[in-house]
């Protein structure tokens, strides 16, 4: 009953203007709000009760019949904006006034809400004006509820209103705004940029990345009924993006250019690249909140020892005491405190699983209860920063460790994701190659 309360949450400007419906006299108010609403609730109550319409027997009579023997042909109102606006149009149409209020009701206890819009269709009886009601079809977004006349009332049955997807493609839009919202906005509706966002930021860093260029691009998939109306939310089913090289200042590294391009798997309604790898790192980018990384991952001169080393994780500045989180689910398998010998100083391994162990060196202190032995989850804290060791200053050393390898954190592609395989691997490649053809 709220669906068609909840104000649309997409940008109006990317769907159906043209299915608004046109400005409408101001309807005469036969039914008192106060009915409307206590309908409405009537209405919802059968619906929570498991009453509803739905569960009808669908007429058998045929949709949109074409005129009958004797009768004037079905008559197709304009777009109405609510039920108190029909039970004003019906009577332009001829239809007798007690009728057009019958109606209204049923459609009410039927849609379980005035709002509309509606599209409606209504066959009336031959003979002179006003004339009463034979059948009368309307329809809300995916919602289609046909009345048939029976005694002095309607029977209400649901009509299936048939939806065909259709896929849009946004032009390949170069991101030479400030912001990736600045430019996705105009160009799909405002909780599809958001989901966009969501879907490649364990890719992307969106607050970094973007303004030095690049390009995007969406696959929206749009209903359309059977007379061609858009109904219903536009969904993401693609996301593309080219980011261009540049430097990171953060790591003072350059980062090559790189491409990813996703698609949302109907099994699960999940993102997957082509080959079935889910978009979702299983890792942390980040254990320490709003860090910024001082030495990056690989040969570096050290800084304490003054000669080459090899640099096996990434250091984040950040003040003694800052707050360590877990990078993923796991296992504490080491809490080693510091006894002044260890360059480490006060460190912690996490088991992730049978690959995958993350590492905090230079902590400040452990986080209550953390010994070998427990279970941690995914952002949860298990220790404070610090500079406890060989440290210049206090800092996280964090270290990812893949099959007891040293990787670097801000690249690694975990191979402990989720991956699609077999019938779904190639449910998603046959969707995935649809939309390839169609952006081409
Ligand atoms: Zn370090």
């Amino acid at each position: 009953m709220a669906e068609d309360e909840d104000p649309p949450s997409f940008d109006p400007r990317t769907w159906g203007r043209r299915d608004l419906p046109p400005p409408q006299p101001a309807p005469a108010r036969s039914i008192p709000r106060r009915r409307l609403i206590a309908a409405g609730g009537a209405a919802a109550a059968a619906a929570a009760a498991g009453l509803a319409f739905l569960a009808l027997r669908p007429s058998p009579r045929r949709a949109g019949a074409a005129a009958q023997p004797g009768l004037p042909p079905p008559i197709p109102l304009p777009a109405t904006s609510d039920l108190l606006a029909l039970e004003a149009d019906l009577p332009k149409n001829h239809v007798a006034a007690q009728d057009s209020a019958a109606a209204a009701q049923a459609l009410l206890r039927a849609f379980g809400s005035a709002s509309g819009p509606f599209w409606i269709k209504v066959q009336t009886e031959g003979g002179p004006p006003p004339r009463r009601i034979l059948w009368l079809e309307a329809r809300r977004d995916a919602q289609g509820v046909r009345l048939d006349r029976v005694d002095d009332g309607f029977r209400a049955a649901s009509v299936p209103v048939r939806l065909t997807p259709r896929l849009r493609l946004t032009d390949a839009t170069d991101i030479d705004k400030e912001s990736f919202y600045e430019a996705a906005a105009p160009k799909m509706a405002d909780s599809l940029v958001y989901e966009f966002v969501r879907v490649m930021s364990y890719d992307f860093d969106f607050a970094n990345d973007f303004w030095k260029g690049g390009q995007f691009q969406a696959g929206i998939e749009e209903d359309y009924d059977d007379v061609d109306r858009l109904v219903g939310k536009p969904r993401l089913v693609m996301a593309f993006i080219q980011a261009n090289p540049f430097f990171d200042d953060r790591a003072g590294v350059p980062r090559p250019g790189r491409s990813k391009r996703l698609f949302r798997f109907a099994g699960d309604g999940a993102w997957y690249d082509f080959a079935g790898t889910s978009a979702v790192r299983s890792l942390l980018r980040t254990p320490v909140d709003g860090a910024r990384v001082s030495s990056g991952f690989g040969p570096r001169l050290h800084p304490i020892l003054d000669r080459i080393i090899n640099h096996m994780g990434v250091d984040f500045a950040c003040s003694k005491g800052t707050a360590v989180y877990a990078a993923a689910d796991g296992q504490v398998i080491e809490c080693r405190p510091d006894h002044g010998r260890q360059s480490y100083g006060n460190f912690m391994l996490v088991k992730h699983d049978e690959h995958l162990v993350t590492g905090y060196a230079h902590l400040d202190a452990f986080g209550e209860g953390m010994v070998p032995g427990v279970a941690v989850k995914q952002g949860q804290i298990i220790a404070r920063s610090g500079d406890s060791g060989q440290s210049t200053g206090p800092h996280l050393h964090f270290e990812v460790r893949y099959d007891k390898t040293p990787v670097d954190p801000l690249t690694f592609e975990n191979n402990a994701v989720r991956r699609l395989a077999g019938t779904q691997l190639d449910q998603l490649r046959v969707r995935a190659r649809a939309i390839e053809e169609a952006s081409r």
